[in-house]
């Protein structure tokens, strides 16, 4: 190997990093991350950093598991590629495929597979357009997502989703979308005299409004995740859910369920949709698909969409090379069995959510914390000037950036969204180490105060 200073310089002449600030990367330099092991990192120092967020929301089962590095072996060795098209299977996406219906909720038994969350976004919008065209209504053809929602990086995912900056970069959303606000009760709702619940109403019914507006017969879809994790991890209120499911069936749109980060049990149930009491028509999956191991996504897709697009179009002209890779399928197919049999989502409902709230709940007092939050394993501290008004940091303070940083020297990964830092571990992570984790954020939390009233 190489010392970190010639991959930090290799890296800078040649590799255009996603979503990094060049300014920032080129002051500071690549950190180098060299071998994982469980829920800890090791970098090109030798340094140990837990990962408090499996990668990018990812690696549920954690690192190093000897199970699905053997499956991927296996299947490189047996068949290393051959494709899903034209009357083709092989009996890695033929077995993945049964695994997965048998995970989704009953009235999902299909799945189309895919290479990412943005692909499987891409071919939800192609597909429900196709499902509308074969149910004898071509015009719904408009989405409808959320403000600060995020489904991917291609061009149809990035429209779906709301993230301004991305938007104005290129030039979207493209004609076809149109979007509302998010239930983000400590950023919106507290000002507005309404109590959570009430905000969570109000917010769902600006669907309903939106609908109005654009003609019910024009629209397609509805698409949120059931938490969004990249917006600063936005946990709804109750109310919010229910009253999204109840608009959209009485006004007979498809509502798209985006699992990517909440599905393989992230929530405490094997889907967010699930933890939320809704039946989503469509259900994109990725990350947690595989933990990460091999790049994979899907669409789980319910029989009421399933069966007229199956009958009636009778061919989808829509498929990627690597459509149910052998290598992800059995990837895939042996994160899932580690889930089973280690019964991981079980223990994110009944250990890891529990002691997750109980510990992020300990550190609502700190004197830079506005709000804590956490559903299932995610979890959010709100970084405030004034706790008790509420009032942020102004923007150039970079309070998410500083803490975000001081954590990595504190030895965990936490992620910063503005001055939200936002928190998703692995599955295996022991009782002890999440103690360790939430004393390396409350001195992260120590050593900001100290940065910032210095
Ligand atoms: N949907 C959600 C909810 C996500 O969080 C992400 C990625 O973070 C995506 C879609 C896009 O997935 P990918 O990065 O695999 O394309």
């Amino acid at each position: 190997p190489r010392s970190t200073a010639d991959y930090q310089a290799m890296d800078a002449a040649h590799h255009w990093h996603p979503f990094t600030d060049t300014a920032d990367l080129a002051a500071k330099g690549a950190r180098v991350i060299t071998s994982a092991q469980g829920v800890w990192l090791t970098d090109s120092e030798g340094a140990r950093i837990m990962d408090g967020m499996s990668g990018l929301w990812c690696v549920n089962v954690g690192y190093g598991r000897e199970e699905i590095v053997e499956a991927v072996t296996r299947q490189l060795r047996q068949l290393p590629y051959y494709n899903t098209f034209f009357q083709c299977t092989h009996p890695a996406a033929a077995e993945f495929s049964e695994a997965l219906a048998q995970v989704a909720p009953p009235h999902m038994n299909r799945v189309f597979f895919t290479n990412s969350g943005s692909e499987s976004n891409d071919t939800v919008f192609r597909m429900a357009r196709v499902y509308w065209d074969c149910m004898g209504q071509p015009s719904k053809k408009i989405f409808i997502g959320r403000h600060n929602g995020y489904h991917g990086s291609t061009a149809a995912a990035a429209s779906l989703g709301g993230m301004s900056g991305m938007h104005a970069q290129s030039g979207l959303p493209f004609p076809g979308f149109a979007h509302i606000d998010q239930p983000y009760w400590y950023g919106e709702g507290r000002d507005t005299g309404l109590s959570p619940e009430e905000f969570g109403l109000a917010r769902a019914r600006q669907l309903e409004a939106k609908i109005d507006e654009l003609g019910e017969d024009n629209v397609a879809a509805f698409i949120a995740e059931p938490i969004q994790g990249a917006g600063g991890v936005i946990i709804p209120p109750e109310s919010y859910w229910p009253e999204i499911a109840r608009i959209c069936r009485e006004r007979n749109i498809l509502l798209v369920a985006d699992e990517v980060i909440c599905g393989f049990g992230r929530t405490g149930s094997w889907w967010g949709s699930e933890t939320y009491g809704v039946t989503p028509d469509l259900m994109p999956i990725a990350k947690g698909m595989t933990s990460g191991y091999q790049p994979m996504g899907g669409v789980l897709i319910s029989d009421r969409v399933a069966g007229p697009v199956m009958e009636k179009a009778g061919e989808f002209y829509h498929g990627y090379t690597y459509s149910g890779h052998p290598a992800a399928a059995a990837a895939g197919l042996a994160s899932l069995r580690i889930l089973q049999e280690e019964k991981l989502v079980e223990r994110v409902r009944d250990v890891l959510a529990p002691k997750l709230a109980t510990l992020w709940g300990g550190l609502a007092d700190h004197p830079m914390v506005g709000e804590t939050r956490t559903r299932g394993f995610l979890g959010a501290i709100e970084l405030a000037k004034n706790p008790a008004t509420g009032e942020r940091f102004g923007e150039e303070v970079g309070a998410g950036a500083r803490c975000r940083d001081l954590c990595v020297a504190n030895g965990l990964v936490m992620r910063a969204v503005g001055d939200t830092m936002i928190l998703c571990p692995p599955f295996v992570i022991t009782e002890d180490e999440m103690d360790d984790m939430a004393a390396r954020a409350r001195k992260t939390l120590d050593d900001l105060a100290d940065q910032l009233t210095r």
